[in-house]
């Protein structure tokens, strides 16, 4: 029998993982070399003081493409890890006073939008068929699929064209609602995967959709536990993880990406290679001898990247049975506040914050009697705001606490067990982000699909892409689906070799 062909990804974010069980599964003799000490990537974690602390991503939408993962080799995923329902998906909260349950019981949310304006309801209905128009054509039939050649884009260019791809998520909500409330809490869900609602695709208004039908969940244990889950279940197909092993040079010869060559002074021969590691980092850095790394990542570096984000985890005595496990707390102004992070790279006085309460849903990760929490916040990226983060951050931080006692938890400070911050400048140590950006590049039309990286090389045939840089782009559904389309592309090519 031939020997089994060979593949390498490098990095162990979510796409990185689905890349490695699909691979797996199919047979592909497939390693996984992770720079950190842990997988997960932007879904790494912390123990603290008794405390778990997931770094990233808290919101898990479509299990079904997690499920997928497991199914491939005739698996039940809940024989790993267990996701348990949220509910409401999110509380909204205005300074004003006003809040607003977002979930996907139709009545209770109509009687949510109906609190805010009666005449709004219907709008709704007809805002509801749009998103489940935009999430068949862009997620159900193009969200896995790879867009490697501009003939894939003009076939999709009809769709596009019919839902108006071209306006904004905001522009396209304020066409259905007049509400300004309801406006920013059918927009807002752009930011979680780095977009701006009033320059990013209406297109993305799909997520509305994709979490009506799908549900909000979360891990037992934490993201991380999902992480693992996924390890175990690569690592049990046969598959190797190498931790806290940094590649430093996919090496090529001629057009081929041939071997990967580690930190560690570890070294193997590959028949494919895949980056899951940052798009720019992976052109620059790792293929920096060959010509095409340096002149793809000049390419990338002029377009537009995702802001950062900065980050407070805290854990305290206590516990708040009347505090949802997601919330956003919106500042004063929206869309100045938006323009202010993505385009004058100013870090504002205001902040619209999202707080993270998963002991709510999981009291176990955090001792007795306590709360963990995280409160994010975007701010603009290290280029349009070169500040250094290590002198302002403490304050930056502070800042954000005042806002949550202010407005939710009372004592605050005096309940803090313990907390410490994340910064754009620790995005760019830990994660090589270009910029320190939270979500790779910004999802406008004009980076989307086959303006995005592709997830195979154009000049290398065997070196691939995938995760937040690729189509579809950023969040889990994306970087899952984004495994597919190159999962598929990569088995097509090593079967015909
Ligand atoms: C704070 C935060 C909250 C978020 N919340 C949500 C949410 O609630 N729901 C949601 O769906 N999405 C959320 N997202 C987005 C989502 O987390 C990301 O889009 C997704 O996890 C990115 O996955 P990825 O596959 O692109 O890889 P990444 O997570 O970026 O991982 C890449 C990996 O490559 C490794 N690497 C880099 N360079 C090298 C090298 N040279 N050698 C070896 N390894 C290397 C890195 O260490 C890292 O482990 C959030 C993101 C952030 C930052």
């Amino acid at each position: 029998m031939a020997d089994p062909k060979t593949a390498a990804i490098i990095g162990a974010g979510f796409g990185g993982l689905a890349l490695a069980i699909r691979l797996q599964s199919a047979g592909i003799a497939t390693t996984l070399i992770e720079g950190r000490d842990k997988p997960g990537g932007r879904a790494y974690a912390w123990e603290r003081d008794g405390f778990t602390f997931d770094a990233g991503p808290t919101v898990i939408t479509d299990p079904d493409c997690l499920k997928e993962l497991w199914a491939l080799s005739g698996r039940d995923m809940a024989q790993d890890i267990e996701l348990l329902p949220v509910f409401p998906f999110y509380r909204l909260h205005w300074p004003d006073g006003t809040s607003f349950d977002y979930s996907n019981d139709e009545d209770a949310l109509k009687r949510e939008i109906a609190k805010l304006d009666p005449a709004d309801v219907q709008g709704y209905g007809r805002f509801l068929a749009y998103s489940a128009g935009v999430h068949e054509q862009g997620y159900v039939k193009l969200g896995h699929v790879p867009f490697v050649d501009f003939r894939s884009m003009v076939k999709a260019a009809p769709a596009l064209a019919r839902y108006q791809a071209w306006r904004s998520v905001y522009s396209m909500v304020s066409s259905f609602v007049r509400n300004e409330k309801l406006r920013e809490a059918l927009s807002f869900h752009t930011l979680l995967v780095g977009g701006n609602p009033m320059t990013t695709s209406a297109i993305y208004a799909l997520i509305h959709k994709l979490e009506k039908d799908g549900g909000v969940w979360f891990a037992k244990g934490g993201t991380h536990a999902l992480v693992r889950a996924m390890v175990a279940q690569f690592e049990r197909l046969g598959g190797t993880l190498r931790l806290c092993d940094e590649v430093v040079e996919i090496e090529t010869l001629g057009n081929r990406a041939t071997a990967v060559r580690a930190g560690s002074g570890w070294r193997a021969d590959f028949d494919a290679v895949a980056s899951n590691a940052d798009i720019v980092h992976s052109y620059r850095d790792l293929l920096g001898t060959a010509y095409r790394g340096a002149q793809a990542a000049r390419k990338l570096e002029a377009k537009r990247f995702s802001p950062s984000l900065f980050l407070v985890h805290f854990g305290i005595r206590g516990t708040w049975p009347g505090i949802p496990h997601h919330m956003i707390l919106f500042g004063p102004r929206y869309r100045g506040l938006l323009t202010d992070i993505y385009d004058h790279g100013v870090l504002p006085a205001d902040f619209s914050l999202y707080l993270h309460h998963p002991t709510v849903t999981d009291p176990t990760l955090a001792p007795e009697g306590c709360s963990t929490f995280y409160a994010l916040a975007p701010v603009p990226h290290l280029g349009k705001l070169p500040v250094d983060w290590a002198e302002i951050g403490p304050a930056y931080a502070d800042r954000i606490l005042d806002e949550i006692e202010r407005r939710l938890i009372p004592n605050l400070r005096e309940r803090i067990v313990t907390r410490f911050h994340y910064t754009p400048a620790d995005f760019a140590q830990d994660l090589h982000a270009h910029l320190g950006s939270a979500f790779s590049l910004e999802p406008i039309l004009t980076q989307s699909a086959f303006f995005r990286v592709h997830n195979r090389d154009d000049a290398i045939p065997n070196l691939y892409f995938v995760g937040a840089g690729t189509h579809p782009g950023a969040g889990i559904p994306g970087v899952i689906g984004s495994a597919k389309a190159t999962a598929t592309l990569m088995l097509e090519d090593l079967r015909a070799r």
